[in-house]
């Protein structure tokens, strides 16, 4: 019951036009039964066994995110099925996974991470960086891959302002792959950026995709 309310509340302060990523990493598949049934149908991962584990459990019309580091020894466990995939922040496992989607015989959806954090420990890409592998041809003839949009992580402080500047920036990454790369290509429009914390400047600042796990499911206990 507190899962449909938490949900249904929190949905109501969002606008329409943000997607909801449910974040039930370390909740049970009740857990997240209790949210598909109040209407919610996209959950997001961030480990690849507990992925695994709970996408035969539960039913086949839920979209799975996996929002975690990626290693590309797993990209094989979780190729058949996952929708979207947000945190790529190599080359080489964007070439992991064109491969297995390509066996799988799928296009799968990436986001490109930026870090724009303060913090030395979160994983991303630089503009620079991205900028040169858009030109690689190694890039460029991966065909069984999308890049949809970008993602990317603000420094864990509460300092709003700091985490503003942040996220304003991986908004403004975002319009200058748009405009010099992905112009004529709809899909490219996603900026994944906003967990509980900080979801409301997030969304002020452009987000298209908000990953939400506590204020839905409470806190977790690891
Ligand atoms: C856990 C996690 C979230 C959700 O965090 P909450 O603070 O519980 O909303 C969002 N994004 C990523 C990448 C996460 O690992």
């Amino acid at each position: 019951m507190e899962i449909r309310q938490n949900l249904l509340s929190f949905l109501s302060t969002i606008p329409k036009s943000v997607k909801l990523v449910a974040v039930s990493k370390t909740k049970p598949v009740e857990a997240i039964n209790e949210a598909y049934e109040a209407g919610q149908l996209i959950f997001g991962e961030n480990k690849v066994q507990d992925l695994v584990d709970k996408v035969t459990r539960l039913p086949d019309d839920i979209e799975w995110h996996f929002i975690g580091h990626m290693q590309t020894n797993k990209v094989k466990f979780i190729a058949p099925f996952v929708k979207l995939i947000h945190a790529v922040d190599s080359l080489k496992l964007l070439k992991e996974i064109n491969k297995h989607a390509l066996k799988n015989d799928r296009i799968i959806d990436c986001l490109i991470q930026f870090h724009i954090a303060d913090e030395t420990t979160k994983f991303g890409f630089s503009i620079q960086e991205i900028t040169d592998m858009l030109k690689d041809p190694d890039f460029i003839n991966l065909k069984n891959i999308r890049v949809t949009g970008v993602m990317g992580m603000a420094t864990y402080t509460d300092d709003n302002e700091q985490i503003s500047i942040e996220f304003r920036k991986l908004t403004s990454y975002f319009k200058i792959l748009k405009s010099n790369y992905f112009s004529e290509l709809n899909y490219f429009k996603e900026i994944s950026m906003g967990m509980s914390g900080d979801y409301k400047i997030a969304i002020e600042e452009g987000s298209t995709m908000i990953r939400i796990g506590t204020s839905i499911f409470g806190s977790r206990n690891y």
